[in-house]
């Protein structure tokens, strides 16, 4: 396996190397070819002469030669590899690269859109994007590890699945086996980890992808995103604040070690003060918004449990409903409150905690109601007609036969990161999003289905 030029070279000075890469740049200086050669962790400077004389930018190339010490003044401190070059003594052109349709030298934010989704896999080349993945990557890798040492089990749910009420628009794909019905992308995970706690696993937790199909925003990509869906028996909803909290804490540290936290521990604030207060239940707590180091978390509780029904929950209830959940219909009333169940609703306090980071809502869960006639006066007050009460029909019956109390969470990994490295929208940090439109351009989804292909799945077009 190659060896990335960091690891590999800088340490190396009077010894030959192999280099694998891309040319990022070419400086011709007559006699002199100077390249800079890509790989993913940087570049270093190559040397040649007439050997180079065909190469274009972002050829695929091998070179042989000797690391050699850069004279003082020619160090580059601002690369990794400044203080070396190599001088090539080989070169194999492995593959020759046409003009590119987009610049992928710089930070990229001025190229078009579009055109950098068509292109993804050019963009991606850039180092900001590189990095972008890279810390995504150790982001997870870190999670994982956190949890795993305290306990928590990484479970995979089902895909294809049934719907998941998170407050937006399903996607559905057709059943061929079971003609005329539809299984939903799961929007979260939500009921199959409350199932898990009914089976007794106490502390879930799963890199969850969740669907809804919903208009894009800059914090939220169309179509699908990533989140650490997590879940716990046994629980209040100070457990799951400070384990999220440590959890955070501990992972800025390691991981994004040039970034402070505003105030810890983070600041709790109720609905009401929030909104009272900033006028938003996200506030944007940085003292000095204009540092980019500044993270600052707080969480946002004590929403009400049920806000008015408005026309647009049309995925609630029958319509003629007065209340829609302000988080889910599984979350938990605040158990002072429950009397208020009968007389006044929307007074009722539920146990939802909102995480929020520098003004965007990055996460959010709750305590889940666990008593069958709790949930079914919940299902009633949002509207639900008979029929649909039957769909949740698994959740009421599973409570029947012995459920642990439980709550849990779900931080966005992509809105996360997005927040923690000030990138305008989610699409940086996300190797393929959907365009505007929903569209993957690298790939031209969504594309026509073949006419056989509906016929066996028992679909006409309108
Ligand atoms: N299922 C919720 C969501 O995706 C999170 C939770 O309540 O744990 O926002």
């Amino acid at each position: 396996m190659k060896t990335l030029f960091t690891e590999q070279i800088t340490d190396k000075v009077g010894e030959e190397v192999e280099l694998f890469g891309w040319v990022a740049s070419i400086r011709d200086h007559k006699k002199i070819v100077f390249i800079d050669l890509r790989d993913r962790t940087g570049i270093v400077q190559v040397v040649g002469g007439e050997n180079f004389k065909e190469l274009s930018a972002e050829d695929v190339v091998w070179i042989k030669g000797e690391v050699k010490k850069r004279p003082e003044k020619l160090v580059n401190t601002k690369i990794k590899t400044g203080a070396i070059e190599v001088e090539a003594k080989e070169i194999k052109i492995i593959s020759k690269a046409s003009p590119l349709p987009i610049p992928v030298a710089g930070d990229g934010y001025d190229v078009d859109e579009e055109a950098r989704l068509k292109f993804r896999y050019l963009d991606l080349r850039r180092p900001r994007m590189f990095r972008n993945l890279e810390l995504k990557s150790r982001t997870v890798t870190f999670i994982r590890n956190y949890l795993t040492k305290r306990d928590f089990l990484e479970i995979e749910t089902p895909i294809l699945t049934k719907t998941t009420p998170e407050g937006a628009r399903d996607f559905l794909v057709p059943s061929r086996l079971q003609k005329g019905n539809f299984y939903a992308l799961p929007q979260s995970p939500q009921q199959y980890k409350q199932l898990l706690m009914v089976a007794g696993i106490e502390r879930y937790f799963q890199i969850a992808r969740c669907f809804r199909d919903e208009d894009p925003r800059r914090d939220r990509a169309y179509g699908e995103f990533t989140q650490l869906d997590l879940e716990m028996s046994f629980v209040d909803q100070n457990d799951i604040l400070t384990l999220i909290e440590d959890l955070f804490t501990k992972l800025v540290k390691e991981l994004f070690p040039e970034k402070h936290i505003t105030k810890t521990p983070w600041p709790r604030l109720s609905h009401k003060e929030v909104k009272a207060k900033y006028g938003s239940d996200k506030p944007d707590l940085r003292k000095n918004k204009n540092d980019k180091d500044e993270l600052a978390f707080s969480w946002t509780i004590d929403f009400p449990l049920f806000v008015e029904q408005s026309k647009e929950d049309f995925f609630y209830g029958s319509g003629s409903a007065k209340f829609a959940p302000s988080h889910h219909m599984f979350t938990a009333p605040n158990p002072q409150d429950i009397p208020l169940l009968e007389s006044d609703p929307l007074k009722i306090r539920g146990l939802q905690h909102d995480l929020v980071l520098n003004g965007y809502e990055v996460g959010g869960g709750s305590i889940r109601i666990h008593q069958p006639e709790v949930q079914k006066k919940v299902f009633e007050l949002i509207g639900f007609t008979e029929e649909q009460k039957k769909q949740f029909g698994h959740m009421l019956e599973a409570f029947s036969y012995g459920v642990p109390p439980h709550g849990g969470i779900a931080p966005g990994i992509d809105r996360f990161l997005m927040a923690v490295l000030g990138e305008p929208s989610v699409r940086e940090v996300i190797a393929f999003p959907a365009s505007s439109g929903g569209k993957i351009s690298v790939m031209e989804a969504p594309s026509p289905a073949a006419d056989e292909q509906l016929r066996e799945l028992g679909i006409k077009l309108r």
